[in-house]
């Protein structure tokens, strides 16, 4: 058996978790010994109709979009789901809580009335057709994505995290952004990244989307010990939560 044939696509996004594909230096040489890449819009020429592991990147905003990603997902053994944007629907998302006619005369004034900006509701990935693996944040991890494909080649399914950063967080000794009198949301939020942004003074904007069963009695515990309220968390939350997460408390 030859080795997997990978593709990689983009949807509606800034494409910067392709661009951590493509930084992942010498990883990446590593990886192409693992995987045979067969068509990569942001960095190769080639194009293939015939892959094993389709990777996309981006929501679905268009119904081309979900014509095409439904043609991916058929010609896939595998679909995996990479970032905020195609795990969640991501920042674009934002979209979706407002009427189309104001976000587009928002966004592009007199051009508002273009007819490919005839666009539906933000969606992502898993709302148009199944998928296989997710690997979140915005911009994913490479460490993360490095592992999750070898553990894919090597037969096995990749461990996704299901605790919060918080458990990352105690792990790297870090200062409680909530001592800075600041609200976080690693408490609710998929752990993954290592705790990236408490680790470099900022806190968890919850990029990597809510883990299975996120606990807000314990999240509420730790804002009134330091006199915030679930409101205050909530606000924070709109940036990358959708408000369809199923939260327990
Ligand atoms: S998840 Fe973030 S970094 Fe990745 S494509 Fe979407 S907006 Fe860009
Ligand atoms: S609330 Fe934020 S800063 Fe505090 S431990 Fe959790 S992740 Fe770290
Ligand atoms: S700390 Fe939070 S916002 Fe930052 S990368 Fe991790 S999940 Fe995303």
């Amino acid at each position: 058996m030859g080795k997997p044939r990978v593709a990689i696509f983009d949807f509606a996004c800034c494409e910067g978790c392709q661009l951590q594909i493509a930084n992942m230096d010498e990883d990446l040489l590593k990886l192409i010994e693992l995987v045979e890449p067969v068509e990569w819009r942001e960095a190769m020429s080639e194009k293939s109709d015939r892959y094993d592991i389709a990777i996309v990147e981006g929501s679905i905003t268009r119904p081309e979009d979900e014509r095409r990603v439904r043609d991916i997902r058929r010609r896939a053994e595998t679909l995996i789901a990479l970032g905020s944007c195609a795990t969640h629907g991501g920042l674009n998302k934002l979209r979706n809580r407002f009427p189309m006619e104001e976000v587009r005369r928002t966004v592009y004034g007199e051009s508002a009335s273009m007819p490919h900006l005839d666009s539906g509701r933000v969606k992502a990935v898993q709302e148009v057709v199944s998928v296989d693996l997710k690997i979140y944040g915005c911009p994913i991890e490479i460490a993360e994505l490095s592992r999750m494909i070898r553990e894919l080649v090597a037969g096995r399914r990749p461990l996704v995290p299901n605790y919060p950063v918080c458990v990352e967080c105690k792990l790297r000794e870090n200062v409680c952004r909530y001592e800075y009198d600041e609200i976080c949301l690693g408490p609710v939020t998929r752990a993954g990244c290592n705790a990236r942004c408490p680790s470099n003074g900022m806190w968890c904007f919850g990029c990597r989307g809510p883990v299975d069963r996120p606990n807000v009695n314990a999240a509420r515990d730790v804002m009134e010990r330091y006199r915030k309220t679930v409101e205050d968390l909530v606000g924070k939350l709109e940036l990358f939560w959708t408000g369809e997460e199923r939260i327990n408390g």
